[in-house]
């Protein structure tokens, strides 16, 4: 059976080495340049590959095709493979064919990485032997081939799940679905939005569908018998009263003033939200997610209070990065569409001088007004083209437009003071200044540090 795998990444070169040892004749295929470390994994393993094109007449001799979620539907090869009927999966599909560990998963617009880390920490610390996997950086395959667990908590993007047809998850997490990657999807909501919700395909009674009661789109598709199995339904709020329309309830978790609760059957976790390590109203929701999800795979209350207390920051995503002269600096880079910085802004307590923009992905700005007014003392806008922000903001808060990261640091030096938090929290992707949001996090961290130091 001939294997050919479509993209040399994590992904990629995660489900070549499962092919090779499931006794796949395997072939890689990568139309830029393979990564040095990948290469040598491939060589090591006396995988075949190219680079720089794909090679038509090779690719198409597969008798199953791995392809690269970042590589769409539309590209002209993947519509001739299906053309010639050649099955074309993910790599996730791939692992999860081949191994009978249990699977939870998490997806949603925002709030993957962190709730999937969250997860992982609560069930490793308390002993567990589980993996972690997906989009947020290890690949399942690689893991299912050479480095085994009973269980993964695995990311899943929308575009892993489009390559998923007969992956089982145990336990399926949607955080929220907000518009994103729309033109992935015929500039569809609706399209983006059934690709989250295909996390719950072929699962059963047995399973566990936790989902984000608050998030429109999510709970109006939740309440559908045709889109949701026969499996119990999980949710959680951060009001009193859970805005409920779900079939098969069997536990939810919600905040009454600043307790965290959650029931499971006769079982009941609480916590203060002060004690949980990450902030912000969004860090309750995933860390509702999580706990229900510790909960149900048997985890003490004692020690899921403790794995609350100790999750270290994630890098980029709301991460202290300097406090001094009694100004807090916040790394938000991951913050790269208007709902996550809506998150970061609503969870500020002080004046925020707040350096935002990028590439603007068609935003609009709108939801963000409100806060511009209460709280932002200034926006620093840091991007090549920062016409939008400016129209947008003008009128509701001081706005000064730079185009680098050392002029919007300068600026920052002008207005900062005691008691201020500066945010970087972009709205915008990264792809003007920095080569992505990583680079952009680590490089405002550095001058964070500079500043701090000079
Ligand atoms: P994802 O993996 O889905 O991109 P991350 O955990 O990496 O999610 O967070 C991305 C951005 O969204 C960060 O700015 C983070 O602070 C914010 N965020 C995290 N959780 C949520 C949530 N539940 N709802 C909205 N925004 C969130």
């Amino acid at each position: 059976m001939k294997l050919v795998i479509l993209g040399a990444k994590e992904s990629g070169v995660g489900a070549a080495a499962l092919g090779k040892k499931l006794g796949y004749d395997v072939f890689l295929s990568d139309s830029g340049k393979i990564e040095g470390k990948y290469k040598q994994v491939l060589d090591e393993k006396a995988i075949t590959y190219e680079e720089g094109g794909h090679t038509e007449e090779k690719v198409l001799a597969a008798d199953l095709v791995v392809k690269s979620p970042g590589i769409p539907d539309t590209a002209p090869l993947v519509k001739t493979l299906r053309q010639h009927g050649i099955e074309v999966i993910s790599e996730i599909e791939l692992a999860g064919r081949n191994s009978g560990a249990k699977m939870i998963c998490i997806t949603g617009s925002n709030g993957k990485t962190t709730t999937t880390l969250l997860t992982h920490h609560l069930l490793s610390t308390s002993g567990m032997d589980v993996g972690l996997a997906g989009n947020v950086g290890y690949s399942l395959a690689a893991q299912v081939a050479e480095d085994a667990h009973p269980a993964y908590v695995v990311e899943l993007s929308s575009f892993q799940l489009d390559g998923m047809t007969k992956f089982k998850a145990d336990i399926a997490v949607i955080t929220n679905i907000t518009p994103d990657h729309l033109d992935r999807y015929d500039h569809k909501f609706e399209n983006y939005a059934a690709s989250k919700f295909r996390i719950l395909q072929n699962m059963d009674a047995d399973g566990l569908f936790i989902y984000g009661a608050d998030c429109p789109m999510t709970s109006k598709l939740a309440a559908s018998s045709e889109i949701v199995p026969p499996t119990a339904c999980f949710t959680y709020s951060d009001a009193e009263n859970i805005p409920v329309a779900t079939q098969n309830l069997s536990g939810y978790a919600y905040m009454e003033g600043n307790v965290l609760t959650a029931k499971l059957g006769e079982k009941t976790f609480t916590i203060d939200k002060n004690k949980i390590s990450i902030k912000g109203r969004h860090n309750v929701y995933n860390a509702m997610a999580a706990v229900i999800t510790a909960m149900k795979v048997g985890i003490d209350n004692e020690k899921i209070a403790e794995g609350l207390q100790s999750f270290p920051q994630v890098p980029h995503r709301m991460e202290t990065v300097g406090e001094h002269n009694g100004i807090i600096y916040i790394n938000d880079s991951k913050a790269t569409n208007v709902d996550s910085s809506w998150y970061a802004l609503d969870s500020m307590t002080t004046p925020v001088v707040w350096i935002a923009g990028g590439t603007d992905k068609g935003n609009d700005y709108s939801p963000l007004f409100g806060f511009a007014k209460e709280k932002v003392k200034v926006l620093i806008c840091m991007g090549l083209d920062n016409a939008k922000l400016i129209n947008s903001f003008g009128g509701l808060c001081p706005v000064v437009s730079t185009a680098s990261l050392a002029d919007a640091m300068r600026e920052v030096e002008k207005y900062a003071t005691s008691g201020d938090t500066v945010l970087l929290s972009p709205c915008c992707a990264s792809f003007d200044l920095f080569k992505n949001y990583e680079d952009r996090g680590d490089k405002f961290r550095q001058a964070v540090k500079e500043l701090i130091n000079r």
